[in-house]
């Protein structure tokens, strides 16, 4: 598999966040119920949370410098790397 670049991997982030917050949201409906679909359905979602977080440090970086833009550019694209000044 191709190295994701760091606007697929700010994607794959936020892919993973909502998707975290999907399987939330749905364990939550068992949660009285039925537990332990709920801890199973939180425990999936939290591992695919701590992989987007996880890939997103590895690769969301400057193409240019290498620097991290992980959590500074998760939700504004940046037009230009605030350390080296290239355009993205
Ligand atoms: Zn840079």
């Amino acid at each position: 598999m191709k190295k994701p670049d760091w606007r697929q991997s700010r994607r794959l982030w936020v892919g993973s966040l909502l998707v975290f917050l999907a399987l939330f949201v749905l364990g939550w409906g068992f949660e009285s119920s039925h537990p332990a679909v709920f801890q199973v359905l939180t425990g999936l979602g939290f591992a695919v949370l701590v992989a987007g977080a996880v890939q997103n440090l590895l690769f969301c970086r400057c193409p240019h410098c290498g620097r991290s833009l992980s959590y500074l550019r998760m939700l504004q694209p940046a037009e230009f790397c605030p350390y080296c000044g290239e355009r993205l």
